[in-house]
């Protein structure tokens, strides 16, 4: 199998040559990492078998969260603990995308603009929720922020776990949503827009976004997602756990080009594309996130803050249900 460390070991010693001067330290790292990762560059462990004394050793991981062999790992571990306080409830799946017109001023300013996304993104979504005509209480969101396509397009968007359903102010009672539907798209399109509006406005009043943003309806789709812990686990295994490429999509590397292959999204079938060998390392750098930028966010009812009354609505899940479906 080729892997991304195959095609920085070709390509990324004239890259660093040619870009390194002008390299963000973490696009840096990220390519001493994903080279290092599981060589001899970063040691090794010698494991024996206690029972038959067989022996394997095995080359430690770079744990870089950009590297695709690190990455899955990495976030699992540390959602483990989380998946407890998931709802047993029906879950519905949110996208929203940033239009083309802001997209350069995300890239240029990551940090505060990807939080500002993700807030925005799940704060209306909470906003519309509390509404008596939609669902009359504060749901549940679990935000994770993915800034490419299939071909490894800089394309900032944020998916939304949303449970289906939400505590009363109280904490008393358990509102769930309609079987398929949980917000409005269009009116919830218009609040994440003004809610980003607003929220650049006050944390980066240095910046000049364009207007053209504004006027033009935004991207924002909604879907019912399933079921209790296995909804919540297909959808980290397709959302969570991710970079912006596996290794697997890598079918071809030769001295000029990578290929890879990608999903066409009208046909739904397989393409291949071939990527000069410099333009695949500069799309794959322009999603290596800033150093501790949290990527996965909690909001609404699973907010840290809000913990209990999470407990409580489990319980009042599982009270509700009939006695064949525990
Ligand atoms: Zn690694
Ligand atoms: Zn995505």
């Amino acid at each position: 199998m080729i892997e991304v460390a195959d095609v920085f070991r070709r390509f990324a010693p004239d890259y660093l040559a040619a870009h390194g001067a002008s390299m963000l330290p973490s696009h840096q790292r990220a390519i001493a990492d994903i080279l290092a990762c599981r060589t001899e560059a970063l040691g090794g462990h010698l494991w024996r078998c206690d029972q038959c004394s067989a022996e394997r050793f095995s080359y430690h991981s770079c744990k870089n969260r950009s590297c695709p062999k690190c990455h899955a790992d990495q976030t699992e571990r540390w959602l483990h603990a989380r998946r407890a306080e998931m709802l047993p409830s029906r879950y519905f799946h949110v996208t929203v995308t940033v239009p083309e017109e802001l997209r350069e001023v995300l890239r240029a300013n990551q940090r505060d603009g990807y939080a500002i996304l993700m807030k925005a993104a799940a704060e209306a979504i909470i906003e519309l929720a509390r509404d008596p005509r939609h669902v009359g209480g504060t749901v549940g969101v679990l935000a994770v922020l993915h800034t490419w396509t299939q071909q490894l397009a800089f394309h900032p968007h944020v998916h939304c776990l949303v449970t289906g359903g939400g505590v009363s102010e109280d904490g008393s009672l358990w509102h769930p949503a309609r079987n398929d539907f949980i917000v409005p798209v269009k009116a919830l399109a218009k609040l994440v827009r003004g809610k980003l509006r607003a929220a650049f406005a006050a944390r980066r009043p240095d910046l000049v976004l364009p207007e053209a943003a504004w006027s033009k309806p935004w991207v924002v789709h909604c879907t019912a997602w399933g079921e209790g812990q296995q909804a919540v686990l297909d959808y980290l295994a397709r959302y969570v756990f991710r970079v912006a490429i596996t290794n697997a999509r890598i079918v071809g590397l030769d001295d000029q080009a990578v290929t890879i292959r990608h999903k066409h999204r009208k046909s739904n079938r397989w393409r291949t594309s071939r990527i000069p060998g410099h333009e695949f390392m500069r799309r794959f750098l322009q999603h290596v996130l800033p150093k501790g930028l949290h990527k996965v966010r909690y909001f609404g009812l699973w907010h840290p803050a809000r913990r209990e009354q999470a407990a409580r609505a489990r319980l009042l899940l599982q009270l509700d249900r009939p006695a064949t479906a525990r």
